[in-house]
């Protein structure tokens, strides 16, 4: 191709096809942007006039710089009209030159170190500093001085800001969106190690537009995020209190789920909750308030629980089974199992209304009275004998209820012939080798669980290690 190409100038431009800088920082606010996105999303007329502007700022206040080596860059045109952009200073030490020799960590590492010279990183700096040194609690105060471990002298960091506070030597780190995960957790064990504190602060806070990088810092922080902006800035000069401003997520509970809303306050830096050992200084409690909305929930089901437990089988007992229920009762039972279903329990269900857990209920129940419930007899032993002829399924769960609600005594006072205590060592025996007549009921398990915990987790154990030794 020869000579200039025309080029219409609503058209959108276009960006050359492997450019040297595939990727510029926005030394005003500190953000990287993709050239090539950057270029293709802009007009070709609005471009060309950009490319005045970022010409003419380049020596005193450039606007871009090479996100490698942060050297102001400015836009150039190809003679096809495409566009790239090119350093101020050509003298081959931009790594970006045999960038694709650079490892991820590398060009990372470069991005970082980059980003600490825009005007965004010094702006905060700046911003600390001042605040710090509005508190007459603070001193020592030092910008970019590395700090040498005490323990082993060749480990050291440079924090963007070191200070004696109220809370002992600390450092301040601006997070910056290049901040990765793998440089917040070495610089916490390093300050830890040296009983210090790390504390991150951002030049601004949005929830809505959280990065990745953020929420790192988030969810180590107790959920609270850092700020110190010109407002709170000003504030501690002008009260000769070091204030910061704190974003933190508020815990509720919905049905039993938690939601968080985001709330802020400004809050002086000597009322922060520090801690070393996880290296956290925040402003509202997160955890501690979400463990204790846990707690009150957990409680609140417990008493919900306990109290359709208490119903179910006070209902039960004022049952009489020898007249046909009025349907009252039917509609109670049924207002009970919807109670039951709402609690995450499966009712089981038959035909009739109370079928399903009739010698379920007759006979744990009467174990745990004492005394026979639901059925026309005089003695305990008789309903466990009912039990063991009728219902089969529900033998196990019998033994266990005679035994957890102490019954062992009344039944072998009961049982003069002996006849119960050969059954019962029958029964032991039937079910160790498997027989399937009295493996316990599984649709009325839930049930069970929820009526009566104790002998429903004793169940739920034997079949448990029964499944463990099909197992094998
Ligand atoms: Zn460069």
């Amino acid at each position: 191709m020869q000579g200039n190409v025309t080029f219409d100038p609503l058209a959108f431009a276009e960006p050359v096809l492997k450019p040297e800088i595939a990727e510029i920082l926005d030394l005003e606010n500190g953000e990287f942007l993709d050239v090539a996105t950057f270029i293709s999303r802009r007009r070709y007329d609005r471009l060309v006039a950009e490319r005045v502007s970022i010409r003419e700022n380049l020596a005193d206040r450039p606007r871009f710089g090479c996100a490698l080596c942060a050297t102001p860059v400015y836009l150039v045109a190809s003679r096809e009209k495409r566009f790239f952009f090119r350093h101020c200073r050509e003298d081959g030490s931009c790594p970006s030159i045999t960038r694709s020799a650079l490892g991820r960590d590398e060009i990372r590492a470069l991005k970082y170190e980059g980003q600490r010279e825009s005007l965004a990183h010094r702006t905060i700096k700046e911003r600390v500093i001042r605040s710090l040194a509005s508190d007459p609690s603070n001193s020592e105060i030092l910008s970019e001085k590395q700090w040498r471990s005490t323990r082993d002298p060749a480990s050291r960091r440079q924090p963007d800001v070191q200070a004696l506070t109220v809370f002992g030597r600390v450092a301040f780190e601006a997070q910056l969106s290049t901040t990765f995960l793998d440089v917040v957790a070495g610089r916490r064990s390093f300050y830890r190690d040296e009983g210090a504190l790390l504390v991150w602060v951002m030049a601004g806070f949005d929830p809505d537009y959280r990065r990745m990088t953020t929420d790192d810092l988030l969810f180590s922080n107790n959920s609270n995020i850092l700020v110190i902006d010109e407002e709170t800035t000003a504030l501690s000069e002008g009260s000769g209190t070091f204030y910061l401003r704190s974003h933190y997520r508020v815990p509720e509970l919905f049905a039993g789920v938690i939601r968080d809303r985001w709330e802020s306050k400004i809050i002086a830096f000597r009322d922060l909750t520090t801690s070393f050992e996880s290296q956290t200084a925040w402003a509202f409690d997160y955890a501690g308030q979400s463990e204790k909305l846990f707690a009150k929930e957990k409680e609140e089901v417990q008493r919900r629980d306990n109290d359709l437990r208490e119903r179910i089988c006070a209902f039960w007992m004022l049952r009489n089974q020898h007249t046909p229920d009025p349907l009252s009762h039917e509609e109670t039972w049924r207002s009970l199992t919807r109670e039951l279903s709402d609690c995450g329990v499966t009712p089981p269900t038959n035909d009739r209304y109370d079928r399903a857990v009739t010698g379920l209920m007759n006979g744990v129940l009467s174990a745990r009275e004492k005394r026979p419930i639901g059925w026309d007899f005089k003695h305990l032993i008789e309903v466990a004998h009912r039990i063991c002829d009728g219902y089969p399924e529900h033998a196990l769960a019998m033994g266990f209820a005679l035994r957890l609600y102490g019954c062992d005594e009344l039944i072998a006072a009961q049982d003069k012939s002996g006849k119960w205590a050969k059954r019962a060592r029958s029964i032991r025996d039937g079910i160790r080798q498997g027989d399937q007549r009295y493996l316990p009921d599984q649709d009325t398990l839930p049930f069970l669980t929820f009526a009566f915990p104790e002998v429903g987790a004793n169940v739920e154990r034997f079949l448990s290690s029964r499944l463990a030794r099909s197992d094998l």
